[in-house]
């Protein structure tokens, strides 16, 4: 059977002591199997990174960012390999694997601009021939733990920015769809990044510890689930490291009586069903205000679940494809039960769902689920599948302390024509990122994408500005170049602003 295997220093891993299952998720069963390292695997990969990164950080930044846009090109130009090769892992439609590598190549192509961004800041005159200047430094090793709903975006939210500044990065994707970062890495290798510098080790939980335990990795970030992202932020820290854990996600689209009920029921089908529902920045919670906009949203909202289309990964016409293992696909289908169990009313019903031709597939049908209270155990919970729960609320305050009260904080929508109600909203809501008529706010690269509260531990963002930060340290120098010429000219005096 196929094997994905590590990628150290441009090699593979020899043959591994355990392997995982890939699963195909449009017809059930195994199609290839991933290697799954330990600590010994990683020691090697740290070598490969210890040996290639001081060159790299030594080149200079124009010439790392000619490396990113040489990546982008072949990027593109393996546009369609990629997408095929992430939908047979991951089971999302093609369309949504191309824009998975779009939305990372958006990080890539932030990088390209990494001269500008690393130039630091300088002060001259600080004190009597004094100057200050700060300069951006990398880290050294990085590595990046990242979750199976993104194959693409996120190890390149990470990867792009780590290795751009001059780091060496080590990924750890998940090993539910790996062969999509194994390309990655393949293709930055032809794009002309020395070799050790954008690494793959795959393997579990094992791999994680080892990541997280090793002394010579001064920097992790990692995508996915809350406890575990709790769990990775507190041993990496307690290791000495730079952690950022970004975890799960219950994002909520607030519609007010005056939005635009047509635009909002056409939103929902994208953003609650969409990838099959397993994006962080899904929207699984819509909160009507008021009974009589909740009526209207429901009445239009049935029609169009029913429209929906679900079919295999390849198939250009379904709206989402399956979900990502039988495992998960119980899961979801168990929150459904449970909520049902809670006293939820279930208007659309996705349990059982088989596609004829595919019957051993993990596919969900569309699923709808009214009267759902804050009270349930389904609503406090991600269930992270084609499930969309509505939450009625009375109010405006009522349905901006929803969002804001839940454990998760990551994405918020408001729909409403009211530029008050909604500038009101985006202030005052506890959660990081806010659509005002947008459902899936995901910024764009050169801005930063995080959530608050159980959605991300650590204090800085992927991205932007804030990923710079995240994986770079700064120094500041303080200089004097004395001449000897000036009275005292060689006693030190410490710059005030007196
Ligand atoms: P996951 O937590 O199961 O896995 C994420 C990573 O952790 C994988 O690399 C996996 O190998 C590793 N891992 C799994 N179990 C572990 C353990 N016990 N100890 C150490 N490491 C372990 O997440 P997933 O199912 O792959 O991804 C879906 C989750 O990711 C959802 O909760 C989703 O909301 C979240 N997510 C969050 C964001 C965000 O930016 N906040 C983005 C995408 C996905």
């Amino acid at each position: 059977m196929r094997l994905i295997d590590h990628l150290i220093a441009g090699g593979t891993g020899g043959t591994p002591a355990r392997k995982g299952d890939i699963f195909d998720p449009n017809n059930g069963g195994v199609q290839a199997q991933v290697a799954l390292g330990d600590a010994a695997v990683l020691e090697r990969a740290v070598a490969a990174a210890q040996a290639a990164q001081p060159a790299w950080a030594a080149t200079n930044p124009q010439r790392r960012a000619r490396v990113m846009f040489e990546f982008k090109r072949l990027v593109e130009a393996h546009m369609d390999e990629l997408a095929l090769m992430l939908s047979a892992e991951h089971g999302k439609v093609i369309a949504d694997s191309k824009g998975d590598i779009q939305r990372g190549l958006e990080v890539i192509e932030f990088c390209c601009g990494i001269p500008h961004v690393l130039k630091g800041e300088y002060t001259h005159g600080a004190g009597p021939g004094i100057d200050v200047y700060s300069m951006r430094q990398p880290i050294g090793i990085g590595a990046g733990i990242t979750p199976f709903n993104f194959p693409a975006m996120i190890p390149l939210w990470m990867g792009g920015v780590a290795t751009a500044v001059g780091n060496a990065f080590i990924l750890k994707p998940s090993e539910r769809d790996p062969s999509v970062p194994n390309r990655l890495a393949e293709l930055f290798l032809e794009a002309g990044m020395p070799e050790g510098i954008f690494q793959v080790v795959h393997g579990d939980k094992e791999m994680v510890d080892a990541i997280l335990d090793h002394p010579a990795i001064g920097a992790v970030s990692f995508v996915g689930s809350s406890d575990i992202a709790h769990y990775v932020y507190n041993r990496g820290v307690a290791a000495g490291k730079r952690v950022q854990a970004m975890g799960g996600a219950k994002n909520h689209g607030i519609v007010m009586p005056d939005a635009d009920l047509d635009q909002v029921v056409n939103d929902l089908a994208g953003a609650a069903f969409g990838s099959a529902g397993e994006r962080c920045m899904a929207l699984p919670v819509v909160v009507p205000v008021g009974e009589g906009t909740a009526e209207r949203l429901k009445e239009k909202l049935i029609p169009a679940i029913h429209a929906l289309k679900v079919g295999i990964s390849t198939d250009a016409e379904a709206h989402y494809g399956p979900v990502v293992t039988q495992a998960h696909k119980e899961k979801i289908e168990g929150w459904i039960a449970t909520c049902e169990a809670e006293g939820g009313e279930i208007v659309v019903d996705g349990r059982g769902y088989t596609l004829q031709g595919h019957e051993n597939g993990f596919f969900v049908g569309p699923t709808l689920i009214d009267h759902v209270t804050p009270a349930m155990s389904s609503y406090h919970n991600e269930i992270f599948g084609p499930v969309l729960q509505i939450v009625r609320a009375a109010d405006f305050e009522t349905a901006l302390a929803l969002p804001s009260q839940h454990q998760y904080g990551n994405g918020v929508a408001i729909f409403t024509r009211n530029g008050h109600a909604a500038r009101e909203f985006a202030a005052r809501v506890n959660v990081g990122m806010v659509g005002i008529n947008v459902p899936i706010p995901v910024p764009v690269a050169y801005h930063t994408f995080g959530g608050w509260k159980r959605s991300a531990f650590g204090d800085t963002n992927q991205h932007g500005m804030e990923g710079v930060k995240f994986w770079t340290k700064v120094k500041t120098i303080t200089q004097r170049w004395p001449d000897g010429s000036q009275d005292g000219g060689n006693a030190f005096v410490i710059p005030t602003m007196g």
